[in-house]
């Protein structure tokens, strides 16, 4: 007789599904013996101009390095990163990925018996983090597809630690302004640590969309999460951070890996962090694009949800299932999001130009126009 040992899992793990990521394109390429170079992948909000030239250049400059273990407390990144957004040094977290913050919030902070609140329609690693570590995940209904900030504030509970909250969220694009984000925090128990994940918060263009980190003073229980994934282009290396007071910061790095960030990732991550006319580029791309995905599904009758990220979330009326498949036999790669509670939707993350228009002509033919 042998154990199950899916029984044996602890019981927030057994209720969890692994994580889908959008399709990879050498994968897409085998099933459908294609040519990987034909393939078009807007599916993991990744920029589509690839990182920084100058990112690339620190990654080979840091080649002869890779038999060293890395400098385990990231002193150069985080001295970057604490004098771009004049916080101390001791305030800032690194992770392999912001994924990783999430995380070791999750690990610190959360237990069996308290609870993390979050969005329904919000990012997939909230509720693993939290069941991974045997707490409860409270989920809490959308308002037109965005957080509804005041319905979190209500679920908030004695046993609540941690409310995550992403401006703008993903898959929706959907965000929220100063004043709701100040309504939100000054009605928060200060106990409860709040993650405000802003991954793509370096696509957000003028005072629409408040900078998380200029409500810190106010808000010691506020932590913001950034990652170097989107709009600096470096996805595939791993490394994000997450600013917080210095308590909160010293909680975290307890429980870190203690060489959590690789020596290539901080090298390009300082560079990429230097290059912000290529930030400005990346971002003037993702506005255009926006545009042009915008244009061509009003030109076909579709709705969508306004997003102020580097995706799009665009509505079918009907299941997007086999849209995607009349998509991915065309070969292009966008990300069905039925997982995420929106079946009649698909998420199409901004790419250049040429790449746009690629999948608004098969999505055309997708739909028989
Ligand atoms: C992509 C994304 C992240 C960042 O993931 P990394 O681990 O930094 O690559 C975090 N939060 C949200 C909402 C995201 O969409």
């Amino acid at each position: 007789m042998s154990c199950d040992f899916l029984a044996l899992a602890q019981p927030g793990v057994q209720k969890l599904s692994p994580y889908v990521p959008g399709k990879p394109v050498d994968e897409l390429a085998r099933e459908l013996d294609l040519d990987p170079a034909t393939i078009v992948k807007l599916a993991s909000n990744e920029n589509p101009l690839g990182p920084s030239p100058k990112a690339l250049e620190a990654i080979k400059a840091h080649l002869d390095e890779l038999t060293r273990y890395p400098d385990g407390n990231g002193f150069v990144l985080k001295s970057k990163l604490a004098e771009r957004y004049g916080v101390g040094v001791e305030q800032v977290t690194l992770g392999n990925g912001s994924n990783d913050i999430l995380e070791l919030v999750a690990r610190a902070y959360l237990a069996p018996g308290l609870n993390a609140v979050f969005s329904e329609h919000a990012f997939a690693v909230y509720p693993i983090a939290t069941q991974a570590v045997g707490a409860q995940a409270k989920q809490v209904p959308a308002r037109q597809w965005g957080h509804d900030l005041d319905a979190m504030l209500a679920a908030v509970d004695g046993n609540t630690r941690v409310v995550f909250i992403a401006n703008p969220n993903n898959p929706t694009g959907t965000w929220f302004d100063s004043e709701a984000l100040e309504r939100f925090l000054s009605g928060v128990p200060e106990r409860v640590l709040v993650v405000l994940d802003e991954a793509y918060i370096e696509y957000a263009e003028g005072a629409e969309l408040p900078n998380g980190l200029s409500f810190m003073a106010a808000h010691p229980n506020l932590l913001v999460s950034r990652t170097f994934s989107k709009a600096y282009g470096l996805a595939a290396l791993r490394v994000g951070y997450a600013i917080s007071s210095a308590r909160i910061a010293d909680v975290l790095n307890r429980v870190r890996q203690p060489f959590n960030v690789n020596s290539l990732a901080l090298a390009a991550a300082c560079a990429a962090l230097d290059d912000q006319a290529y930030l400005s580029e990346s971002r003037l791309c993702n506005s255009t694009g926006m545009r042009q995905l915008e244009t061509g599904f009003k030109a076909m009758g579709l709705d969508w949800i306004s997003s102020r990220a580097n995706f799009i979330a665009v509505d079918f009326g009907r299941d997007a299932a086999p849209i995607n498949q009349s998509l991915l036999r065309d070969g292009v790669i966008v990300r069905p999001v039925a997982s995420y509670g929106m079946p009649t939707f698909l998420r199409v993350s901004i790419g250049t130009e040429a790449e746009n228009a690629r999948f608004l002509e098969a999505l055309r033919k997708a739909l028989g126009h």
